[in-house]
């Protein structure tokens, strides 16, 4: 029902002029986030929509007319409605070889969110093994829900098919990451290695975010310690993010759930734009006011813990 109710809200929105959606001047700012964009398929990734370079440029226009882009230390320090900033989730190449550069010509700050274990192409996300064995027929697409513990089964199906998992380079290298920096973009942390943060223990759940954003800390000095939550916010326990908050290992972490507002300070809730269903920017935009809207009328409109 929660669904259905969804996509006839998607549906409408559109219909609705932005500058009446968003009229409230109390609104958080927009935080929209991609993972990759790319011309061509690329066969580890199929649980979202990639974006080619045409579409995202088009997709920033359409932001840049309507939201001011501002960089995450400039929107900490005034989250008001109207504002943007653009993050990045998983490190992909193709931040370096396409996204960056876009940016950088468009004159738009971003925060790229990164997981140690990935970078260099040492390790590779346990949904991207999956895709693989989903395009070589290995596995029929969604049959299997596989999770970071089950890194091993992956890698033993890939090995009795003849699948090798490292020719694939998915990833940023440490240079282009040093590089994207020196840009003056903002590299942020996004857990070890990608697992579903729901499963782990409270302790393995302050485990990943701490080193890994110290890892950021150690090979950056980022002028903001920001951690995004891999998949979803939820199912993290509340002491972790007090924890994480008191001893200052965070200044700032994200979540994945739209426009909203979160109960817990320095916490924010982001716009994932790449759904599944190919839905366009404009109409995720106007959908994610025209809910907030809705959400508002049963005040649901803060994320509570
Ligand atoms: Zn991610």
């Amino acid at each position: 029902m929660h669904h259905l109710l969804k996509k006839i809200v998607a549906g409408i929105a559109p219909l609705f002029p932005l500058a009446v959606l968003r009229r409230n001047p109390s609104f958080p700012p927009i935080l929209p986030f991609y993972h990759v964009v790319s011309s061509i398929p690329l066969p580890y990734i199929n649980s979202y929509k990639v974006r080619t370079p045409e579409v995202f440029e088009a997709e920033l226009d359409y932001l840049l007319q309507h939201f001011e882009p501002v960089t995450l230390d400039e929107l900490l320090e005034h989250p008001g409605n109207g504002k943007m900033h653009l993050s990045f989730d998983d490190g992909l190449k193709e931040c370096y070889t396409i996204i960056a550069p876009i940016l950088k010509r468009k004159g738009i700050p971003a925060t790229f969110f990164i997981s140690p274990d990935f970078v260099d192409n040492r390790a590779m996300f346990h949904r991207f093994k999956r895709a693989i064995l989903e395009s070589k027929g290995v596995l029929l697409k969604g049959e299997r829900v596989f999770t970071h513990d089950m890194n091993n089964e992956l890698d033993e199906l890939a090995a009795a098919n003849g699948i090798d998992f490292t020719q694939y380079k998915p990833y940023m290298t440490m240079q282009q990451l040093k590089s994207l920096q020196n840009d003056g973009f903002l590299i942020g942390a996004h857990s070890l290695n990608h697992p579903e943060m729901w499963l782990l223990s409270e302790e393995e759940q302050y485990r990943q975010v701490a080193q890994s954003m110290q890892w950021v800390v150690d090979n950056f000095v980022p002028k903001i310690k920001a951690f995004s939550f891999p998949f979803t916010d939820d199912g993290v326990e509340m002491s972790v993010f007090k924890r994480l908050q008191s001893e200052g290992v965070v200044d700032v972490t994200f979540g994945t759930a739209g426009l909203k507002y979160d109960t817990l300070h320095h916490h924010y809730q982001r716009i994932p734009v790449e759904i599944a269903n190919n839905r366009s920017i404009k109409k995720t935009i106007h959908f994610e006011f025209l809910y907030y809207h809705l959400r508002e009328l049963w005040s649901k409109n803060i994320v509570e813990r």
